[in-house]
């Protein structure tokens, strides 16, 4: 049905590469192409013998040129972009130029300032309009299933939602003291920023870590879980109309705090360049390259991870709560495809994206969060990919039990 250019080649990629492949029906071609080739042709090695027709190039998604170069010769029809947020900008560029479908999991972010948000992307809205493309932002977990979960809940069981909670627990052990389940510049950046959350057309800003809870997670347990600002808050606040507040808590050990908060005390996490042995460097750049890679935690990482959504709000005049989430075994997702459950639970749900706008289920010119779309194809897909869902309708709720003072 269709053919797919795949930038980028680390930990997430690597899940939706594989999740195309057993999906042949839909991606009949791939390209694999990064700024490292070695890892794409090590990847088409495993995977080639199957329905998809893998091929790999090498490419510096920095420069709008070579990728316009490479997608000319490829010719897919969607660009998916597994790179880091600071390329999102050169390859919507490089799909406007050339007319092609593009998406992403993370919003865009300069990389010399720790900021994301999405009004860079929203600003290609009326371009994508006018070339006829589709460029479909944050087709990950979350972002990506919690929007589609939250317009589930709009469709089925809302007049309108008043609160909304996402919940974010990772209760995986990797054996390691310190390491981050995704790329770690990008990981640390998200993590050791203010946080922040929506309440009555406001945002309220907290000191990084400063609101803990615990929840009770099901199939996990309780878990002493952080605010952080996280994307989809702003594009949820803007799309889910008479949302009074939406706040994203993130489970992190204790380990892991200390760890962060030492290097962060030394120095290690900070994006301002500074001069090493004649050499400019990033200090947090070089804490990635001595830290584990985030792919090859598949085979030491136990345990589950359960992401999803609280929902309040009314129906039919009545008080309703519904809660929707997925629970995901690290173990079970390295056993079908060699990662752990973070890369799994990012990289099917961007196979799905992609699959939606290829088969032409969703098919809308323009630039578009995932909210903004029907989500019944979806949430069959999830069902369908390795990605089930379940659902409360009488959840625990985050602000059941008082809040504890954060250590
Ligand atoms: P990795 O660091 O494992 O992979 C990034 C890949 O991009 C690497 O293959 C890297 O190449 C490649 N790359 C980086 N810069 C360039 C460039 N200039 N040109 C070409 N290729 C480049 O990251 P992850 O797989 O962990 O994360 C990928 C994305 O997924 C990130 O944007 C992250 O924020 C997002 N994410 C989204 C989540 C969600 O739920 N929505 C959850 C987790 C992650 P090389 O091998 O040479 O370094």
């Amino acid at each position: 049905m269709g053919k797919a250019l795949i930038i980028g080649c680390g930990g997430v990629a690597s899940v939706a590469i594989h999740k195309c492949v057993q999906n042949s029906e839909v991606f009949e071609e791939i390209c694999i192409a990064s700024r490292t080739k070695s890892k794409c042709d090590k990847l088409k090695i495993k995977l080639d013998g199957g329905k998809t027709k893998i091929t790999t190039a090498q490419v510096d998604a920095n420069n709008v040129e070579e990728l316009i170069a490479l997608i000319e010769e490829v010719k897919p029809d969607i660009v998916m972009n597994f790179a880091l947020p600071y390329q999102d900008l050169t390859i919507m560029d490089a799909c406007l130029e050339t007319k092609t479908h593009y998406m992403d999991t993370a919003n865009y972010e300069p990389e010399d300032t720790a900021k994301f948000e999405y009004k860079w992307q929203w600003d290609y809205r009326e371009r994508f309009e006018k070339a006829g493309i589709t460029a479909l932002l944050g087709s990950g977990f979350d972002p990506g299933v919690t929007g589609v979960f939250s317009a589930h809940a709009l469709k089925y069981y809302f007049d309108e939602i008043e609160y909304i909670d996402i919940l974010d627990c990772n209760a995986g052990d990797h054996g390691y003291p310190f390491a981050t389940n995704f790329n770690p510049e990008i990981n640390i950046r998200e993590v050791s920023a203010n946080g922040r959350y929506w309440e009555n057309g406001k945002w309220i800003e907290t000191k990084p870590m400063e609101i803990k809870r615990v929840y009770n997670f099901p199939e996990i347990g309780k878990i002493d879980m952080y605010l952080l600002y996280h994307e989809e808050l702003e594009s949820l606040a803007k799309n889910i109309p008479g949302l009074k507040r939406i706040r994203f808590f993130m489970t992190f050990g204790q380990s892991y705090l200390t760890h962060l908060k030492c290097l962060e005390n030394v120095g290690m996490t900070s994006i301002e360049p500074i001069e090493f042995e004649g050499k400019q460097i990033i200090p947090l750049q070089f804490l990635k390259a001595v830290l584990p890679d985030p792919a090859s935690l598949g085979p030491r990482t136990k345990g589950k991870t359960n992401i999803g959504c609280i929902f309040k709000g009314k129906k039919d005049g009545n008080d309703k709560t519904y809660y929707v989430y997925n629970v995901c075994d690290h173990e079970e997702c390295n056993k079908e495809v060699g990662s752990q459950a973070v890369s799994y639970t990012t990289g099917v749900p961007a196979m799905i994206g992609a699959a939606m706008i290829l088969t032409g289920k969703w098919n809308k010119p323009g630039v578009y969060n995932i909210e903004e779309f029907d989500p019944d194809p979806f949430m069959e897909a999830l069902n369908k990919w390795g990605l089930p869902w379940q659902e409360d309708f009488d959840p625990e709720l985050v602000d059941s039990e008082p809040p504890k003072p954060s250590t």
